[in-house]
């Protein structure tokens, strides 16, 4: 099958080297005879969101955030109604921020936000930086999804919203609740980099799945060994346990 995957700002949001987030789909799809077809979008340029069976945000530095924040927020509607239909969409750090209902940068100003994900989110004055693991459950499929953050933003979820994961080790979305990420629908956002889905393969292959089933195929894929990718998941969550919780 084709999967149509829209990638948000490449050139101005790809700190850590988010897109390799994307190197990741486009070789765990074609191991599996599917075809990943990849369109970048800059700001101002025309984009339907609900033509795309995966949309893709990467982390950026506030001085990027606030270039493209505006864009992004203009197609805050679009996004959402996308999301509804089963698009399924990652949103990572400065991505995932803006994916709220906005932003308050160091410098005291606010960037306003696309409104898919229930949370807003504040710079604190220390970051919060280092490995992360976390216990996640994805509708019934749990698993551990190991990572690396490094932000000033306090991420805080509204009343019932649902988290990505809970926190094992590391600071997570605000460094005090205990829970990092959010989860609507087909929709994850979390500020975890590395990037994230080399060693999170059960993540990776959720959201292709949830992909596929948008294009009109079936969300099942077949296993790869992925034994490179449990050793790396295993020395991150190391990592992040030796640093004990948060
Ligand atoms: N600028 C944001 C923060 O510091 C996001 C940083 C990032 O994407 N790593 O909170």
């Amino acid at each position: 099958m084709k999967i149509r995957v829209a990638h948000l700002y490449p050139d101005y949001l790809n700190i850590y080297a988010d897109r390799g987030n994307i190197a990741v789909f486009e070789r765990r799809a074609t191991l599996r005879g599917h075809e990943l077809e990849i369109t970048s979008l800059a700001p101002g340029e025309r984009l339907e969101p609900s033509a795309f069976d995966l949309i893709y945000i990467g982390g950026g530095q506030d001085r990027e955030q606030t270039l493209i924040a505006p864009d992004l927020a203009a197609r805050g509607e679009a996004i959402c109604k996308a999301v509804d239909g089963g698009t399924a969409l990652l949103a990572v750090c400065g991505g995932y921020q803006l994916l709220g209902r906005g932003y308050r940068g160091r410098d005291g100003s606010t960037m306003p936000g696309a409104g898919l994900f229930p949370h807003e989110t504040i710079a604190g004055d220390k970051r919060l930086i280092g490995d992360v693991l976390l216990e996640v459950d994805l509708d019934g499929l749990v698993t551990t999804v190991a990572g690396f953050e490094n932000h000033a933003g306090r991420t805080l979820l509204d009343a019932g919203a649902a988290p990505l994961g809970r926190v094992v080790a590391g600071h997570g979305n605000d460094g005090t609740s205990g829970y990092e990420g959010c989860r609507v629908g087909t929709a994850i956002g979390t500020y975890l980099h590395g990037p994230l889905l080399p060693r999170n393969p059960v993540l990776a292959d959720w959201l292709l799945g949830q992909a596929l089933a948008h294009a009109g195929g079936s969300d099942e894929l077949e296993p790869l060994p992925d034994e490179l990718e449990r050793l790396a998941h295993a020395v991150s969550a190391g990592r992040a346990r030796s640093r004990g919780g948060r």
